[in-house]
């Protein structure tokens, strides 16, 4: 057996912030005494991590990532392996990536080739989501046997005609399933029929470069298809998940579904809260480095997305991690913004841009950890193995540093991409120590992980159902 104790630091989840010692034995957390009381002065381990003037924090949890994803022809540049270790830098130590169904395959065909890809590959655990991408008899019955097995999401698009579209009378079937067998639906909420026809449209009167993307797809076509997708899930008696939400009136279907007592959750990402479209407007091309959807949204709606973070109207934020190199990828969709394969890196600086938020005064400490960690543990069924820091609970810990300066930049990430979304911005607050079911993998700049450490991890059901 080893003993890890880490020493002297400010203990904080979701619920409170403690001045604690936390003692650690093989994988997991096995008690927390307060700092300098007779029962932490009489614990010894094999190693001490001096905490002192830290935060010591769950392991994020980055409920949205997409690992070389193919898309638009390519594929997403981060590998499991890459990825994963690129988050563990940042302070993350789970992520739920999502598996693909392809149309015309098994939901099961599509889960072991993603399996194929991250066994053996991870720096930190990691679990599936399953993109259902072809509703029929036999999928729903899949999704029953994919629950007890512990892929207990899906991921469903009212976006991509041709590719991963769902129409309504699909999603409500996949909703009904959902409703019998506790399979949480998450919605990527767009209009994807009326989008593709502004596309076209915009693309046969010369409007080719990046910012188009923004334009096309209306904030008002992501608040329609957000009402539309809470509609079918009240019919249908599901709960809902919306991804990705970035349209200041997508927050409002998403309040008014909660307001009347719905299991309706919404998550938010980074790059809607911290970029806009100014920056998908720069020019020579630049702006491809922030095609994503939902698009990027004039500043104006950031505002938005704080407050429903602050009030719960969003409870998570999460990545969507989904890089493309500009060199050869992003590059692919000049002369025609459609072709601009979609995402953008950032599982690395979610923890950190999220602290800079409290710095800032969007939200408080507890808040970040609520919305980096706890919650989207308990969303997926992962807590409290994962998302706090408690006796029981997997070694999951950041030693974070609330005073250390970084400037965020591609020449220094660990991402395997060749630019950052943040190039340049300042932050204050970085992971020191990192640890991973409690295996130091990260200390103090270096790396010390393994591709493999990281477990594959079976999940619950979602426990905040009401
Ligand atoms: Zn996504």
């Amino acid at each position: 057996m080893s003993r890890t104790l880490i020493r002297g630091g400010l203990v904080i989840t979701a619920a409170e912030e403690v001045h604690a010692d936390v003692l650690v034995e093989d994988e997991r957390v096995v008690a927390l005494a307060a700092t300098g009381s007779t029962v932490a002065e009489g614990w010894t381990a094999d190693t001490v991590i001096d905490a002192a003037g830290k935060y010591v924090i769950p392991g994020g949890v980055d409920a949205h990532t997409h690992m070389e994803l193919p898309f638009g022809g390519t594929f997403a540049s981060d590998t499991f392996e890459t990825g994963t270790r690129a988050a563990a830098w940042g302070g993350t130590t789970t992520i739920v990536d999502f598996a693909v169904q392809s149309v015309g395959e098994s939901l099961r065909a599509g889960l072991d080739s993603w399996h194929a890809k991250a066994d053996a590959q991870c720096a930190i655990d990691y679990g599936f989501h399953m993109i259902l991408s072809d509703v029929n008899e036999d999928t729903l019955k899949e999704m029953d046997i994919l629950v007890e097995e512990g892929v207990t999401s899906f991921k469903l698009f009212m976006a991509y005609p041709g590719v991963f579209y769902s129409d309504d009378g699909r999603i409500l079937r996949a909703m009904q399933r959902g409703a019998d067998n506790g399979g949480l639906i998450m919605m990527h909420a767009e209009n994807g029929i009326a989008i593709d026809v502004l596309v076209e449209q915009a693309l046969a009167a010369g409007r080719t470069d990046p910012r188009y993307h923004g334009e096309v797809r209306r904030e008002l076509l992501e608040a329609e298809a957000t009402h539309r997708a809470v509609r079918l899930a009240q019919v249908a008696g599901s709960p809902l998940y919306v991804v990705h939400v970035s349209a200041r009136q997508a927050v409002e279907q998403i309040t008014l579904a909660r307001d009347e007592g719905l299991n309706v959750f919404g998550e938010t990402c980074p790059q809607y809260l911290f970029l806009s479209t100014d920056n998908l407007a720069e020019p020579d091309f630049e702006g491809a480095k922030y095609v994503c959807s939902t698009p990027l949204r004039p500043r104006e709606h950031q505002a938005a997305l704080w407050r429903g973070l602050r009030t719960n109207d969003l409870q998570v934020v999460s990545t969507d991690h989904c890089p493309f190199c500009f060199v050869g990828q992003k590059e692919l969709g000049r002369g025609d913004f459609s072709k601009i394969p979609n995402g953008l890196p950032g599982v690395e600086n979610r923890m950190d841009l999220l602290h800079q938020a409290v710095v800032d005064g969007h939200i408080s400490r507890r808040r970040w950890i609520e919305i980096a960690c706890a919650t989207p543990a308990r969303m997926f069924g992962l807590y409290p193995r994962k998302g706090t820091i408690a006796p029981g609970a997997d070694a999951d810990i950041v030693v974070y540093d609330p005073d250390a300066e970084q400037v965020v930049s591609a020449a220094t990430h660990h991402m395997n991409v060749d630019y950052s979304a943040y190039e340049g911005k300042h932050l204050r607050g970085k992971a020191r120590t990192v640890i991973s079911r409690g295996t130091v993998v990260v200390d103090q700049d270096r790396y010390l992980g393994r591709a493999g450490h990281g477990r594959y991890q079976t999940r619950e059901t979602c426990q905040y159902l009401v």
